[in-house]
């Protein structure tokens, strides 16, 4: 294991200071909330394929546990490095912390390309980061789970080597695993339909039809894809969705059925072709970016059209982006809320399965609902009160629920 340090999350200090000022936080409140816990860096040398050997870096970010274990993901990208692990798991101390979960905020990766890897070299790989970061993760301390490039069933790979390193089977020591290997029903719809039910409650909140309602959706993978056929299925109008290589738009809109079967066979459905820029611009009442970050920025806030923008991707839209859209009056749902039913759902998993439960699809949107419409209500009663936007006011709950409990382990 490299050395385990910890450094200022650069970050995070820029995201954290407008808030900082607004709350009145003390300087030892700030310097908590500006640094990561914990960093782990590790190496992990593996014999490829064809006998040679190369060296893989991985980094695992412990960022706060006032609240409870660390949760994240695990990323597999060449862009993977210690300080977008860093950011990364400061975002999931708020939005653990937002969702209400008794979790701390934890990130992971390893710097790898996994498309240049068979499947048996990832494998090797990611057995090889559970024995490289060994009983610094566990149930009751770092509970990871799938991110960008990584799949549930890698997740079962981790749970099996971890079962190795402490000689016995601990499941809970990661969620998102197949529910074969003790993942949860439900996960894989779950951001989605989070989601799903944040726009139910802003569109009660704000009046609003569904049937009245024209929807665009920027990415058609997990999220994109859930979220599109469930809002059909409410009766909203789903009028443009896109991937990768492109868009398409109808203006009365797409089916349920077309929806699932495109999505089922990584295409898109028929219609009219736009750009993704397109996709982002069009006059429907809600937007649902649901793909990368830094989608909206300062470039394209000025002609988008929608009144409501639900960020499902994370951190879709820029700083300044969100000022202006402030300014011409669209509502932004901020990703930490807007996306949470991922994690809400990994911490179901994680119950479960300290719990030896197993429970059914129902159960689990069920409980889900109950979450996602608790921190609803919440963010938009102290966006009422302060009179501030919806992001602003996530950060001020989950902040203050962090340093309460900051308080009473007497660091703050
Ligand atoms: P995914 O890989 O399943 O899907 C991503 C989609 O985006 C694909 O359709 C892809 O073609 C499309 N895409 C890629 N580049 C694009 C571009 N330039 N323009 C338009 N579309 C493009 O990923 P996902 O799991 O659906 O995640 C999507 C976003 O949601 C990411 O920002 C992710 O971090 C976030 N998120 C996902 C979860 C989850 O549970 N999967 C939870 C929280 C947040």
């Amino acid at each position: 294991m490299k050395a385990i340090h910890s450094g200022v999350c650069v970050e995070c200090r820029a995201r954290l200071h407008p808030i900082a000022e607004k709350l009145r936080l003390s300087p030892i409140a700030r310097a908590i909330l500006e640094h990561p816990q914990r960093t782990i860096g590790v190496s992990i040398p593996l014999t490829m394929d064809n006998g040679s050997i190369r060296v893989f870096d991985g980094f695992r970010v412990q960022y706060n546990d006032a609240l409870g274990p660390t949760k994240g993901g695990i990323r597999y990208h060449e862009g993977v490095g210690e300080d977008e692990v860093k950011e990364l798991a400061f975002l999931m101390t708020i939005k653990n912390s937002l969702a209400g979960l008794p979790y701390g905020g934890g990130k992971g990766g390893i710097t790898v390309n996994p498309k240049e890897l068979s499947q048996n070299e990832l494998e090797r790989l990611t057995r090889g980061f559970v024995r490289a970061l060994g009983t610094t993760v566990g149930p009751y301390t770092d509970v990871p789970a799938p991110d960008v490039n990584t799949t549930p069933e890698m997740m079962g790979w981790f749970a099996d080597e971890y079962a190795k390193v402490v000689g016995k089977p601990m499941p809970a020591v990661v969620t998102g695993k197949p529910v074969d290997k003790g993942g949860s029903r439900g996960r894989d719809v779950a951001t989605g339909l989070g989601g799903a039910y944040i726009l139910d409650q802003y569109a009660v909140q704000e009046g609003w039809k569904p049937t009245e309602c024209k929807v665009a959706i920027q990415g058609f993978g997990n999220v994109g894809g859930h979220i599109a056929h469930l809002l059909v299925e409410r009766g909203y109008t789903v009028v443009a969705v896109s991937n990768s290589r492109g868009g398409v738009y109808r203006d009365t809109g797409f089916s349920a059925h077309e929806l699932l079967e495109a999505q089922k066979n990584k295409t898109l459905p028929t219609g009219e072709e736009k750009t993704n820029a397109d996709i982002l611009t069009l006059p429907v009442q809600i937007l649902i970016p649901a793909a990368l970050s830094d989608q909206i920025t300062r470039d394209n806030a000025n002609d988008i059209q929608a009144k409501l923008v639900l960020e499902m991707a994370n951190a879709p839209t820029s700083v300044e982006a969100d000022a202006i859209l402030f300014d011409r009056g669209i509502k932004v749902v901020p990703d930490i809320l807007a996306n949470s039913g991922g994690v809400i759902v990994s911490y179901f998993e994680w119950v479960q399965n300290l719990q030896g439960e197993s429970w059914s699809e129902e159960d689990v949107a069920k409980k889900l609902k109950e979450k996602m419409t608790t921190a609803f209500g919440a963010v938009m009663a102290r966006a009422q009160k302060d009179a501030v936007d919806m992001r602003t006011a996530s950060y001020f709950i989950a902040i203050e629920r962090v340093l309460e409990a900051e308080k009473k382990r007497g660091r703050v």
